[in-house]
């Protein structure tokens, strides 16, 4: 090696040392099996308490079978951006599913939830412009809200009187507001009425980004919005992920016409990667019809999400959060603490990850709980059990 590559590695090592000293080293585990509520990890069967398929979709057989038959009859890459030649049929089809489960003209597909948002943002801001986001938005969001050159306003978690400070004291040529409709470390809802309310008397422009709420939330699994009954007039911009509830892959943004017309010339992370593979567009669309089809899902979910708060209050245990999703944060505050809690659980068969800095604020570490509507009660009562033992 010469000189100049050691002082790379040296640079690296110290930046790993330093995360380590810290207790926020982070380590993947491989497992071997579907998603889903138990999983196979060295040779052992875990309760899963940890992924976003929360309505159950990411081993659905029907997905399955959806996913082999359009890779037999299409194959498997997109083979270039969808404004080059990699547009398919499939991927059509799904923006239209989309738009019309939205409630909205049209819709568009990202290849992932990030550069859904990076796209968005950057297409509709410039230096000219300023963007407020909640403390506790997304990193996605923090990303393209940076890379957007607006001017960038961070609020304190849900604190819309210094949100309405802000912007009032706004100088900038356009105003944009952008929350999680779920926040995705908390559990709880952002207050769509009132930033709806926000956006108007202020002239500002509200985005959406419901990617722990679609599929989830409102009667129909329109997410935060539907479950606030609101609608496109004040939410224009929604952006949504397919990974999560959905139980696929990918990402999509659903508006006016106009909107999708604007970030296909402009959406940088839209135009310069390549397209989706088809054959998942084409499961994704099946997904989505699952997930109208059959409201029971979302119904069994919210049933595990009483009976864990409801077990946990009887146990003297606090879950922040909302009643409304399926995210059950247990704060517990030190990463030690945290990380020991995590690894209790493990050796009693159960996942649950260690949320630590820099994901959330220091001092605030803790189990991030998720739950599916694949979760039987008995899955939750064992939970319930290793929690009173913690
Ligand atoms: C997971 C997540 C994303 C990223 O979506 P991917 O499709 O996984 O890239 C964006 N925003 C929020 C709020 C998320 O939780």
């Amino acid at each position: 090696m010469n000189t100049i590559t050691d002082t790379l590695h040296t640079h690296l090592e110290q930046l790993c040392q330093q995360r380590q000293a810290a207790g926020l080293y982070r380590q993947r585990v491989p497992h071997h099996s579907p998603q889903g509520p138990v999983l196979q990890q060295d040779g052992r069967s875990y309760l899963n308490f940890c992924s976003n398929d929360y309505l159950g979709l990411a081993a659905h057989p029907a997905l399955r079978t959806a996913l082999s038959d359009a890779c037999a009859t299409v194959g498997v890459g997109a083979g270039a951006a969808h404004l080059v030649n990699g547009h398919h049929h499939y991927h059509e089809v799904l923006e239209q599913t989309l738009a019309a489960y939205t409630q909205r003209p049209r819709a568009l597909l990202f290849s992932t939830g990030y550069m859904a948002n990076l796209g968005t943002l950057t297409a509709l801001l410039d230096r000219q412009d300023a963007v407020f986001l909640d403390k506790f938005n997304h990193a996605s969001l923090v990303d393209a809200a940076r890379l957007s050159r607006a001017r960038l306003y961070r609020y304190p978690h849900r604190d819309l009187a210094r949100l309405a400070y802000l912007l009032q004291h706004s100088q900038a040529r356009h105003r944009l507001i952008v929350t999680d409709g779920v926040f995705s470390m908390e559990g709880d809802l952002a207050d769509l009425p009132a930033l709806a309310q926000l956006a108007h008397d202020h002239d500002a422009w509200l985005v959406v980004d419901d990617a722990h709420g679609l599929g989830v939330l409102g009667n129909t699994g329109g997410g935060t919005v539907e479950h606030f009954g609101l609608d496109s007039r004040t939410v224009p911009v929604l952006i949504g992920t397919l990974g999560k509830a959905f139980g696929v892959f990918g990402a999509f943004v659903a508006g006016s016409e106009t909107l999708i017309e604007a970030l296909i010339q402009h959406a940088r992370p839209y135009i310069y990667t390549t397209a989706l593979p088809p054959a998942l567009a084409a499961t994704t669309t099946q997904a989505i019809h699952i997930a109208i089809q059959e409201p029971q899902r979302r119904a069994q979910l919210h049933a595990r999400i009483a009976q864990l708060r409801d077990g946990a209050q009887a146990l003297g245990i606090t879950l922040s959060g909302s009643p409304h999703t399926p995210i059950q944060p247990l704060i517990l505050g030190s990463n030690a603490a945290t990380l020991a809690a995590s690894a209790k659980l493990h050796r009693q068969g159960i996942l649950v990850t260690a949320i630590r800095p820099p994901t959330v604020p220091i001092g605030t570490a803790r189990l991030r709980i998720t739950l599916s509507a694949a979760h039987q009660p008995a899955h939750v009562e064992q939970l319930l059990v290793a929690l009173s033992s913690l």
